[in-house]
């Protein structure tokens, strides 16, 4: 039977959950992207974001199992670049929610494990244990288990699920695009010098550290 995953961000007035969804839902990693850290960096909570050594933990969820019942107004997104992942997160406290694609037609979401609210020793039950680290060489040092780039471990759990989302049509309905396909909310795009400097202060502080 399906069980919900509660969602919340930190001041709890963007609620939600995973619904209808078996879970665990999808694979669960931890990225080491210097994208994920930029985010965690730009929504200035990277100590409530990131693990010692920069990683973000995110699960797969199909658009169509997430609801938002609560302030869906205080949504806002960000890009890096205009080619790049929508980057969710809250108005009301920097909670980061999710990445999706620009696209509303591929059942991709990457819930961050800092909106589902489920303590840690439970984390495991609700999203499954995660699949290992991908994106290793940006890592804040040597961080266990991690691959460079994304694993094949990784890619093939990421290709199951996105094909059988796919095959369900889980990209639909999404709370993140309305009913004609566009995104509720229109992007920020970052700045290319914003960025850089942003990814420069990441990097020297991987050096240093
Ligand atoms: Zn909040
Ligand atoms: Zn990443």
């Amino acid at each position: 039977m399906p069980i919900d995953a509660p969602l919340s961000c930190e001041c709890g007035q963007v609620r939600g959950r995973i619904a209808g969804a078996r879970l665990p839902p999808g694979p669960r990693f931890t990225c080491y992207c210097l994208d994920c850290q930029c985010f965690a960096h730009w929504l200035e909570r990277p100590e409530k974001m990131l693990d010692p050594y920069g990683g973000t933990d995110v699960v797969l969820v199909y658009p169509a199992h997430i609801e938002i019942t609560h302030g869906r107004e205080r949504l806002a997104s960000l890009r890096f670049s205009p080619r790049g992942p929508v980057r969710w997160y809250t108005t009301c406290c920097r909670s980061a929610v999710a990445n999706t694609l620009p696209t509303p037609n591929v059942a991709f979401a990457g819930v961050q494990r800092t909106f589902v609210a489920v303590a840690d020793d439970d984390a495991a039950a609700y999203l499954g244990p995660p699949v290992g680290g991908v994106h290793g060489q940006y890592a804040q040092g040597d961080a266990p288990g991690a691959a460079p780039k994304m694993s094949w471990a990784a890619r093939l759990s990421s290709a199951r699920h996105l094909g059988l989302g796919f095959l369900r049509r889980r990209h639909r309905p999404s709370p993140f695009f309305d009913e004609a396909g566009a995104l509720v909310v229109a992007p920020e795009i970052m700045p290319r010098e914003e960025r850089a400097a942003l990814k420069d202060r990441i990097r020297t502080a991987a050096v240093d550290g």
